[in-house]
């Protein structure tokens, strides 16, 4: 893996000077997970200099008219770097950039496909606002974290919302986009490449790297059952593996919430506070998972607030 980090790394610094000499970015590594669907796979780090905000599942999907974009990654550099690496496979145009939600490392890229002619930017209806009230503390967040790789990033915000589900035409090629009531946040968007069986998850599939709360524990547990039960072949997580046969991966980030769930409702039922919660500490649901010193405890303690006034 450092190899490659290393390499990576480098490959940025280049791309910044290749950017400013010939104004073109290095591309991005992607693995071809099904024939035209391409995937980068996002470290499973939290923000940091060392990986320029490099930590989310980003990719896209060739049809033969045009191409959609999956996730932008955490900055500018990183979406151009990920418009180079669709420019390193084909010719067509980006017609659609489609962000599964709000979180920052999945719509700073957003800035490099501005170019594009006619290129039209997807999500769910309810990210706008939810990216707007973010928006500010996200950029401090990067310039802190990520510092002079995270330059130029900046918001750009979807031109055509999804309220329910929408099918977008790639040439011979349809995705199905569907928007689901809250879970990992309040505007989690699916992909679904009909033509592979590929589900892009974003982040309501976390694989290895620890899932995020941010929307409702309740609403994701019901959100996974749904997922399990679709027919796809194929899903590319928001984080960890870039293909995962879906059940499995699925399974475990079922348990973990329904663990963290549990022990909360349990703790509730007791009378123990937030703190008696966090200070019980219990490792052994997040032994598995990486990143779980970072956010299992935000995990317990935003289920708490969510579950304290369930009836
Ligand atoms: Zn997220």
């Amino acid at each position: 893996m450092l190899p490659r980090i290393a390499g990576f790394a480098a490959g940025l610094v280049l791309a910044a000077v290749a950017a400013r000499v010939w104004g073109a970015a290095a591309p991005l590594a992607v693995d071809e997970v099904a024939p035209g669907v391409f995937v980068h796979q996002g470290r499973i780090e939290d923000l940091s200099r060392d990986n320029g905000g490099d930590i989310a599942n980003i990719g896209f999907v060739v049809g033969s008219r045009c191409v959609a974009v999956i996730d932008t990654g955490s900055t500018r550099r990183i979406g151009e770097a990920l418009l180079a690496a669709v420019r390193a496979h084909t010719e067509l145009p980006v017609c659609y950039v489609i962000n599964t939600h709000m979180h920052l490392d999945h719509v700073f890229g957003n800035a490099a496909f501005e170019g594009e002619p006619g290129v039209e930017f997807v999500a769910a209806a309810r990210m706008p606002a939810s990216l707007s009230a973010r928006a500010e503390a996200y950029l401090r967040t990067l310039d802190h974290e990520v510092g002079e790789a995270a330059a130029g990033s900046r918001a750009v915000y979807p031109t055509t919302l999804v309220d329910d589900t929408a099918t977008l035409e790639l040439g011979g090629r349809r995705l199905t986009l569907r928007a689901w009531p809250t879970a990992h946040t309040d505007n989690d968007l699916t992909v679904h490449d009909e033509q592979t069986g590929t589900l892009w998850t974003g982040d309501l599939l976390f694989e290895r790297f620890i899932p995020i709360i941010d929307g409702s524990i309740r609403g994701w547990l019901d959100v996974i059952g749904q997922l399990s039960r679709l027919p796809a072949k194929h899903m590319v997580p928001g984080h960890g593996a870039v293909d995962v046969a879906g059940g499995d991966a699925l399974s475990r980030e079922q348990a973990y919430l329904a663990n963290v769930a549990e022990t909360v409702r349990a703790a509730i039922r007791r009378g123990d506070s937030l703190r008696d919660v966090l200070d019980a500490g219990d490792g052994s649901q997040i032994a598995d998972w990486a990143l779980a010193e970072r956010f299992h405890g935000r995990n317990l303690s935003a289920a708490y607030t969510e579950l304290e006034w369930e009836d």
